[in-house]
């Protein structure tokens, strides 16, 4: 009872918004996102940590059902802000069904592109183009486009499509036919970068490292230097 007149009079204070995340009842800045709300709350983090509110990782996956909806849907904590009378639960990591082996030297052999990518996800072309990826997709990649891309062998055009993939797994769970997209799309980002030319700034950059023409400062702000044995 305490805990609810101490959330009234916070929402009393000032443009609030009250939400239930992962079962505790919380007060929020408007304009906050679910992470930070969840750390402005005191709640310890000690799962779904990733690269903390950047958007790049994939970590903290959510379940978010919006006040009136009955539907819930899935977003990431860092990128979804809050909402007067939400509801949001972290969701635990999704391994894939089974382990996709495959040898990346292979992959350099673009002959056998449709066969690889055949032999390690045979279960893509079985897609019932029922959207479930899409729709779970934080990111809004086009994800069932993609795996029809791989499956008809179009592993470069399959790869582009990939290119923001946070590999949250959300699409994982959403497949009801076990494809496991996000997976196969790192198998053909692996397969388009086995197959072209690397960066060339990259390439310049790893050889002034290797002839010491790049010095590293260790004395700039966040720089961790090694310990000297
Ligand atoms: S494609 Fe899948 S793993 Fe990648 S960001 Fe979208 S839902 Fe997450
Ligand atoms: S969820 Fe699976 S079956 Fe449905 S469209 Fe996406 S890849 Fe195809």
């Amino acid at each position: 009872m305490y805990f609810e007149e101490a959330l009234l009079s916070e929402i009393e204070s000032g443009p609030k918004i009250q939400l239930v995340f992962d079962g505790h009842s919380i007060i929020a800045e408007a304009g906050a996102s679910l992470l930070q709300a969840w750390a402005a709350a005191g709640l310890p983090l000690i799962e779904n940590v990733g690269c903390m509110g950047q958007g790049v990782c994939g970590a903290c996956r959510v379940l978010v059902r919006r006040k009136g909806e009955r539907l819930a849907g899935t977003a990431l904590a860092c990128e979804m802000q809050v909402e007067d009378g939400m509801q949001a639960s972290f969701v635990d990591h999704f391994p894939a069904r089974r382990p996709h082996a495959y040898d990346l030297h292979a992959l350099t052999d673009s002959w056998t592109a449709l066969d690889q990518i055949d032999a390690v996800f045979p279960e893509a072309k079985n897609c019932r183009h029922c959207s479930g990826c899409d729709r779970a997709c934080p990111k809004g990649i086009e994800v069932q486009n993609m795996v029809n891309l791989a499956a008809a062998g179009q592993a470069f055009a399959a790869a582009a499509l990939f290119d923001h993939c946070v590999m949250c797994n959300l699409c994982v769970a959403a497949c009801p036919e076990h494809i496991d997209p996000a997976h196969l799309g790192q198998f053909v980002r692996r397969m388009n970068a086995a197959i072209t030319l690397r960066p060339a700034d990259l390439i310049t950059r790893l050889r002034e490292i290797d002839q010491g023409r790049q010095p590293i400062d260790f004395e700039a702000p966040g720089a961790n230097p090694p310990f000297e044995s």
